[in-house]
């Protein structure tokens, strides 16, 4: 007699999905996206993988090679990856920066979305009509800002200790999007207002390993009803998360952005619901935080 032993035929062919940047080793994306892949039972390997800046024009060739459905791109290059791309997404090309690449068909288009999602899914706070306030001016803060903006918030005024740099990020937003956003320098502690509906820091105070370090903010005048959220991841515990806590406010930690950036990454390549429960587990064991 003989056995037929299964009934659809066999594919061994897993889709590539990955992570360029430089240093990239201690980059702990791949193991929420793993855990992802496994808990639905996805045939997917995220590669992360060391690429030289010099070489990041082949290894976008080698993704369109390998037909692989996408890349996140980390540091040096969200911002150099643009011009070697088919399509950015119109957040991403006000931002100037990708952190995201799918595939759709034979184009590759860049994304550069992340930390609204945390903002409402999390946090449950939508930005419409929002009064905020972002510390820093970097690439971080520039990606933040942007997203705020195009969700429709009333105000954005940004604090950054080098004017230069805050004037400069801030003009240039203005002009591409014609929304609401300020700068003031950042000289002495920052006191926040009871009109402020969300703080954000995107600066990288409190970073390890200065984790006793503080954004200057009193919070003492803050509403109840503000959202304090932190970019920092490592610790995601830190001093201004600390503090927020301590006047009973919401937080959204560093944490929280980092695991929606990879959940709307799952989501954009695979077109399946990301297993978020999982992928903050994931995330939290891979940087030693359970
Ligand atoms: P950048 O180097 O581009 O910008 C750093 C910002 O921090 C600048 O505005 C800088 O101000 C400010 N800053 C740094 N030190 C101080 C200080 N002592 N006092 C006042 N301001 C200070 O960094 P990024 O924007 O790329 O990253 C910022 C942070 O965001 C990092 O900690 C990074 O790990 C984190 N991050 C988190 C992500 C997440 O998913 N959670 C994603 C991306 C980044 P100045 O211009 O005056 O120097």
């Amino acid at each position: 007699m003989r056995v037929i032993l299964a009934a659809m035929p066999a594919n061994f062919k897993a889709e590539l999905v990955g992570c360029f940047g430089q240093p990239v080793a201690e980059n702990p994306t791949g193991a929420m996206q793993e855990a992802a892949f496994q808990a639905l039972g996805l045939n997917w390997r995220y590669l992360t993988v060391e690429v030289r800046p010099a070489k990041l024009c082949d290894a976008i060739l080698g993704v369109r090679a390998f037909g692989m459905q996408g890349v996140n791109l980390t540091i040096p290059h969200k911002v150099a990856v643009i011009e070697h791309l088919d399509e950015i997404a119109p957040d991403a090309a006000i931002i100037g920066a990708v952190n995201t690449v799918r595939r759709d068909g034979e184009r590759l288009i860049g994304d550069g979305k992340g930390f609204l999602r945390g903002v409402r899914t999390d946090a449950g706070v939508d930005p419409r009509d929002k009064r905020v306030v972002v510390l820093g001016a970097g690439g971080a803060a520039r990606a933040i800002v942007t997203e705020l903006v195009l969700a429709g918030a009333s105000d954005v005024l940004v604090l950054n200790r080098s004017v230069s740099r805050g004037e400069q990020m801030v003009s240039d937003l203005v002009s591409k999007t014609r929304a609401p956003i300020r700068f003031e320098r950042w000289r002495d502690t920052y006191e926040v207002l009871d009109g402020t509906d969300i703080l954000v820091n995107a600066t990288s105070i409190g970073l390890y390993p200065d984790v006793d370090t503080m954004p200057a903010v009193d919070l003492r005048g803050a509403h109840p009803g503000i959202l304090v959220c932190d970019v920092v991841f490592n610790p995601p515990e830190t001093r201004l998360i600390r503090a927020a806590r301590e006047r009973g406010v919401r937080v959204l930690d560093g944490l929280a952005m980092l695991v929606y950036q990879g959940v709307i990454g799952f989501e954009l390549w695979t077109g399946r619901k990301a297993p978020e429960a999982v992928m903050k587990q994931a995330l939290r064991q891979a940087l030693g935080l359970v």
